[in-house]
């Protein structure tokens, strides 16, 4: 469409891939297109959120539209929003059969903060959502306790997965934050055998980073069926 090319232009949000959604014009819309529920909304204003940044005026309809996606946009510009808001929409309530979506990210501080954001997010509603910690690799039966979301490192849910604590077949999303530090060499033999376990034929993954290298584009391209590609400025800031 003609409108949503000139709002993207606007915006300096560059897609592609077939058939993209339309980008958010407001948090609003997020009620009137795909009826978002009100604690959400409610949590978002709470937080002082009035606007939707670029990026997730873009991916959030990606991903609710349940298309794979990667995307890139500068430190600071609220990827983290972008991925776990559409991730709480879509996962709709808690439930407790194990667990529904996993976020990766390369450092243990990073994990710490995005599992802070999330808690933010989904205040009022009573999702499992668990941060990955040593005590949490060593004690848990992960098969007993309800958890919806999982943030870890590759390192340690690499772990979980070889001492069989885990269960990832259910996995309806996946996010590899900071994709292209997740995507080098020595951790990307460990992000191999999260893939493996998340074994859900019908999952959607998705990507995001703050530049978009080659080779990250190319494991993308590899790992993703009619992924959307977002870029918000330019690929390699
Ligand atoms: P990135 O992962 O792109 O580096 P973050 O997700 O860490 O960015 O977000 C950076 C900051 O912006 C955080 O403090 C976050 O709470 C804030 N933020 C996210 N989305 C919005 C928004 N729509 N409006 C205002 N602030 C936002
Ligand atoms: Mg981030």
């Amino acid at each position: 469409l003609e409108r949503d090319a000139i709002f993207r232009k606007q915006h300096n949000i560059h897609v592609s891939g077939y058939n993209v959604p339309s980008p958010l014009q407001s948090f609003d819309e997020l009620k009137s297109r795909y009826r978002c529920p009100s604690y959400l909304l409610r949590n978002l204003k709470e937080l002082g959120f009035r606007e939707p940044t670029p990026i997730q005026r873009q991916t959030i309809p990606v991903l609710l539209d349940g298309r794979e996606c990667f995307a890139c946009a500068p430190t600071g510009s609220g990827k983290t929003l972008a991925f776990v808001c559409p991730m709480l929409m879509k996962l709709k309530d808690p439930e407790k059969g194990g667990i529904r979506a996993v976020i990766l990210c390369h450092t243990r501080e990073l994990s710490a903060q995005i599992f802070r954001e999330c808690k933010k997010l989904a205040k009022r509603k009573k999702f499992g959502i668990k941060l990955m910690t040593k005590s949490l690799l060593r004690n848990a039966d992960f098969s007993k306790f309800p958890c919806d979301i999982l943030i870890s490192t590759p390192l340690r849910l690499r772990l979980a997965i070889k001492k069989k604590k885990i269960d990832l077949s259910r996995v309806e999303y996946l996010v590899l934050d900071e994709s292209d530090k997740l995507f080098e060499p020595e951790l990307f033999k460990q992000i191999a055998s999260v893939l493996k376990a998340c074994s859900n034929p019908s999952i959607i993954r998705s990507l995001f980073s703050a530049t978009l290298p080659d080779f990250v584009e190319d494991r993308a391209r590899e790992l993703m069926h009619d992924a959307v590609r977002v870029i918000v400025g330019r690929k390699n800031m």
